[in-house]
């Protein structure tokens, strides 16, 4: 009886895993108007708790369980609780985390399942081989097999309300990049098409967002959202990487449009507070880059 772990290899009776933490879905319910959500990857599925498929046996369960226990413990849900107020803006409260090898070990845990859930149906042939080499790769780290997770960063990004954005300069990002920033569970590989080859792994846990770059394998401008194998990490960070703000502000918003519905109270609410709110910036992504590209392609268009 039984299947192959998909970690460890072992022969065992499948659990049928999550790919994103059960305890980001069960904050969104208790903290949501309705206790559906919907998940970004899966924009006509009505989901109470998430993806899941089966993928390891009981024993990497619990390896897995303990570190996603640290990070739910030791950041997620102090940044949800007290580093945000219940608009979703930055308090100040939290200056930064100190955190161990657990949430490099949690990030790759959640990107891990991230790749093995994906397979290869969708991917262009010429990312198979990397795919394939970083799959293994991550899995020896998360075995204890290897002490590193390979020739690739990891990044872990503190995400407020756009509302707090300063000026009106992010007025246009478009109605429902609040929401997805704020309530948002997602995943998904991110892939060009082009003959350049960009490759890397996002996720997103309400208003944290995970960011492992593999082509090209480094972030110019990201210094505050790097993850080591222990350290310290900033709430309020700057991030001058206009690929990276564009790709969570604008791009993956755009690609999950429509999954969501907002009433136009919502709407009216979300830019009477960007408006109100001049004086405050964007705690995350305050990126002079970013906001500058945005108005160049505004003054583009007139
Ligand atoms: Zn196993």
């Amino acid at each position: 009886m039984g299947d192959l772990c998909k970690l460890c290899g072992n022969k065992a009776e499948l659990r049928k895993s999550h790919i994103l933490p059960e305890f980001a879905f069960g904050w969104l319910k208790e903290t949501g108007a309705t206790k559906y959500l919907r998940v970004g990857d899966a924009p006509n599925k009505r989901v109470q708790d998430g993806h899941k498929m089966p993928l390891l046996c009981q024993a990497c369960e619990t390896l897995f369980s303990k570190d996603e226990n640290e990070f739910a413990r030791v950041i997620f849900r102090p940044y949800v609780g007290d580093g945000l107020d219940a608009n979703g803006e930055g308090t100040g409260a939290i200056p930064e985390f100190i955190y161990k090898e657990w949430l490099l070990r949690f990030i790759i845990s959640v990107h891990w399942r991230v790749l093995v859930s994906e397979g290869t149906t969708n991917i262009p042939i010429q990312y198979w081989p990397t795919l394939k080499i970083f799959e293994e790769t991550w899995r020896h780290f998360l075995l204890r097999l290897r002490p590193d997770t390979g020739i690739c960063e990891t990044h872990i990004v503190f995400l407020s309300s756009v509302a707090a954005a300063k000026g009106g300069g992010l007025l246009h990002l478009g109605e429902n990049v609040n929401y997805y920033i704020l309530r948002t569970v997602d995943k998904t590989l991110v892939i060009s098409d082009t003959k350049r080859k960009y490759l890397a792994v996002y996720s997103k846990l309400g208003p944290i967002a995970f960011f492992t770059a593999i082509m090209p394998s480094s972030l110019k401008g990201t210094a505050d959202s790097k993850v080591r194998m222990r350290g310290s990490i900033k709430i309020a960070q700057k991030l001058n990487n206009s690929g990276l703000n564009r790709f969570i502000l604008v791009t993956r918003p755009n690609e999950v449009k429509g999954i969501y519905e907002i009433s136009e109270r919502q709407n009216e609410k979300i830019l009477k507070d960007m408006t109100m709110n001049p004086e405050q910036t964007l705690n995350s992504l305050s990126s002079r880059a970013f906001i500058a590209d945005k108005w160049l392609e505004r003054l583009k268009k007139n």
